[in-house]
């Protein structure tokens, strides 16, 4: 059991970076630190930042690590994607127990940023909710009743690979047309690069000028008022909408939260998806749900990681 002077560390693993958060027993944030890690160096890179946060902090109660995969629970190893690098796909778990001293729950990123959103940011206040991450992959996550709802073998949630064009491209999942084929961050560069090498009339878009943009690009582009790039975020508006609806008409869910990086265009990509959802999903499912916008940004993965290993540590 913790004492109510406990503290809590959650950490995400994204890419090259880590981001640390230290959370009182409430979920409020006391501090943040960012880190660089490495494959080889990893486990002695997050027990250093650990120790860094624990510093003059109080006593920490467990330590919560969000990770970009998916966890098997039973064995506590993190069993995909296979391209991971080895000390995550190893014994991430028991390595960083040992070198902290601590407990530690691993957990999917976007199961970890939908507990963050559930407890202290656009969750707050709802018992079930569904949690949507558009970035570089998208994510989601089930909570039911006050509680993460992780399926069968813990996959549950796995929106970005619902099908949306049942002859679309090929997804890294092995399907074709998932919604992360047309949605993601590198989709809507794909699609924008698309329409502007076979439309001369977009070619007067400000994102031709710049052959290497990015969905951020476009985002900035589309606040700006140009045209195509506007369209260009209306149209993954649709697509998310799309996918979105579906969600509602499966659980008559009470609320959606949309985070990620695509979501930073704000109401440009919000307005078209609630427009989407409202043409798709059936009607009494769509009155009951409220669509909103993430509130935690980067720190909603490690806020929710450490908040999930509080909830363990206290069950
Ligand atoms: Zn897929």
């Amino acid at each position: 059991m913790s004492s109510p002077k406990t503290n809590f560390i959650g950490i995400n693993i994204s890419g090259t970076q880590a981001r640390a958060a230290l959370v009182d027993v409430e979920g409020t944030l006391i501090r943040t630190k960012v880190g660089e890690v490495t494959a080889k160096e990893l486990v002695p890179q997050l027990a250093a930042m650990v120790e860094e946060l624990r510093r003059d902090q109080g006593s920490v109660g467990a330590i919560g690590v969000a990770i970009p995969g998916l966890v098997n629970r039973q064995t506590d190893r993190v069993i995909a994607p296979r391209d991971l690098p080895s000390t995550m796909l190893g014994d991430l778990h028991g390595d960083l127990t040992r070198a902290t001293g601590l407990r530690v729950e691993l957990e999917n990123d976007a199961n970890g940023a939908a507990y963050g959103e559930f407890k202290v940011g656009a969750g707050r206040g709802a018992r079930n909710l569904f949690y949507m991450t558009i970035g570089n992959g998208i994510g989601g996550a089930i909570i039911l009743d006050g509680k993460l709802w992780t399926g069968a073998s813990g996959f549950a949630g796995e929106v970005g690979h619902i099908t949306i064009d049942t002859d679309g491209l090929e997804c890294v999942c092995g399907n074709t047309g998932c919604l992360e084929t047309v949605a993601s961050a590198p989709s809507i560069v794909r699609r924008a690069r698309e329409r502007l090498n076979r439309d001369n009339t977009s070619s007067l878009s400000r994102l031709a000028l710049n052959k290497s943009f990015t969905a951020d690009d476009v985002a900035h582009q589309a606040n700006e008022g140009d045209d195509f790039a506007l369209m260009m975020i209306e149209r993954t508006g649709k697509y998310i909408g799309t996918g979105v609806a579906s969600v509602i008409n499966l659980l008559n869910i009470e609320r959606i939260v949309l985070g990620g990086g695509v979501m930073d265009a704000g109401s440009l990509i919000l307005n078209p998806i609630i427009h989407e959802v409202k043409r798709r999903a059936f009607q009494p499912c769509f009155e009951a749900t409220e669509i909103v916008a993430a509130k935690l940004g980067l720190d909603g993965a490690p806020i929710g990681a450490a908040l999930l290993a509080r909830d363990a540590a206290t069950d």
